[in-house]
């Protein structure tokens, strides 16, 4: 993706309020930020366990997602793959993430969530350029592949907090 500066990263959330975007924490180490490498900017929030960012390119805009870091008891889904890139992982590297919903659905207290990479390093593991820590299942596809894949994954999850309700 092509880089950002931390105003147009604050400048891109669209399911929090002004006011939280401008005080969310940007990334540590910003300028060790390898943009070509990465379909999608994401991290946590180091000083507690409970947000995490996503910033991906939408529609040709960078779009900014605020993410709860949920419970995992008690939800369905396959608890061990990242709905983005595919990725299996033991249950600790993998977490419940949980996007309120853009505009007045989110405010309503509608949410869209989904079981993540904890780290949100799916881009550089769809390039192998991070080794997750549980062994994965034998894959026969390229990099362009799982690129794509991973892009697709994401476009639907921004498509889905983004939408209109109804
Ligand atoms: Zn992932």
């Amino acid at each position: 993706m092509q880089s950002l500066t931390p105003d147009e990263i604050r400048a891109s959330f669209v399911n929090c309020s002004k006011g939280e975007a401008k005080r969310l924490p940007l990334p540590t180490a910003y300028d060790a930020i390898r943009w070509p490498d990465l379909d999608f900017l994401g991290w946590r929030d180091l000083a507690g366990p409970g947000t995490a960012y996503v910033v991906a390119p939408w529609r040709g805009e960078p779009t900014g997602l605020v993410l709860r870091v949920g419970n995992r008891a008690g939800h369905g889904g396959r608890k061990n793959m990242c709905a983005f890139c595919l990725t299996t992982h033991s249950s600790s590297d993998m977490d419940l993430m949980v996007a309120p919903r853009a505009g007045a659905a989110g405010r309503n207290g509608n949410t869209v969530g989904t079981y993540l990479c904890a780290d949100l390093a799916c881009s550089l593991y769809v390039r192998k350029l991070k080794r997750p820590a549980r062994v994965q299942p034998e894959e026969t596809t390229t990099t362009e592949v799982r690129v794509a894949r991973l892009q697709e994954n994401l476009d639907a999850f921004v498509r889905r907090v983004t939408a209109p309700t109804g």
